[in-house]
């Protein structure tokens, strides 16, 4: 890097659909660093995660010049506008994505049900400089704040490239800037649901169900991405798609099965 921003190549998109205030005000903020290219769903597509469409053609339409900034929307999930958003809205060289910012927070478990940070994982997974980031709350939703820091933080990241495979998962609490304490570095905490499954029946008596939950709670945990933002932090979490423990290696390498199998003892 030279440090110039120069002819920056940005790509944004996000799970909560292309109308969405927070991919709006992300445009506009990446707009400061770079050319900006939106691709998103045309409607919500949150806790898709990683999803691939495979089964059935993609749409992808152009909604023009808005600031600058170019719009399209698909009728695909996240992943999918990143993979059209690369290879063939923008082609050629992109510089970085940003995924958001998404309208709550998106941290613990709660990451491996996101379509805003598969988004970013997407990104990763082709070797580009990727961030998601997201708004900490459904009360307030300013994402102001957000599109601040996604800008500050994305400038950092264009001047310290990543380890390969890593990118960068924000969270933003939703409090007026000057309010905000500071940015901290943090690892992905653990997650405790209320899962719940309402059993319902149609008009016709067929059975259906509603996958439902009270809001998650962060388990309490020092330096985790839920401390800093509940202490009014932004929590910048590197992730890895490499989801192997590899302290773990050794034990499994123990366990009877993977130790002791042979061939000859299959029926
Ligand atoms: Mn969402």
């Amino acid at each position: 890097m030279t440090g110039s921003t120069e002819g920056l190549r940005i790509l944004v998109t996000n799970d909560d659909g292309v109308n969405s205030p927070g991919i709006i005000a992300l445009a506009r903020s990446m707009a400061k660093l770079g050319e900006v290219v939106v691709v998103a769903p045309d409607r919500e597509r949150s806790a898709i995660g990683h999803g691939l469409t495979f089964f059935h053609p993609v749409r992808l339409r152009s909604m023009g010049l808005a600031d600058g900034i170019s719009f399209y929307n698909t009728d695909g999930t996240p992943t999918d506008c990143v993979v059209l958003g690369l290879r063939h809205v923008m082609k050629g060289r992109v510089d970085l994505l940003v995924s958001g910012i998404n309208r709550g927070a998106n941290m613990g478990d709660d990451i491996t049900y996101s379509g805003t940070v598969a988004a970013a994982m997407e990104g990763a997974i082709n070797r580009i400089p990727s961030m998601a980031v997201s708004l900490a709350s459904y009360t307030r939703e300013d994402y102001d704040t957000a599109a601040y820091f996604a800008r500050l933080v994305a400038g950092d990241l264009l001047q310290n490239p990543l380890p390969d495979g890593v990118f960068l998962n924000v969270n933003v609490p939703d409090l007026p800037l000057e309010e905000i304490a500071g940015i901290r570095a943090t690892s992905q905490g653990r997650t405790r649901y209320s899962q719940q499954v309402d059993h319902r029946r149609d008009p016709w008596g067929g059975e259906y169900f509603w996958i439902w939950g009270h809001p998650p709670q962060g388990v309490p945990g020092e330096g985790t991405d839920f401390e800093a933002v509940k202490n009014r932090y932004v929590s910048v979490t590197p992730l890895h798609l490499s989801m192997t423990r590899e302290e773990y290696l050794d034990s499994l390498r123990n366990w009877n099965v993977v130790k002791n199998h042979r061939r000859e003892d299959s029926p």
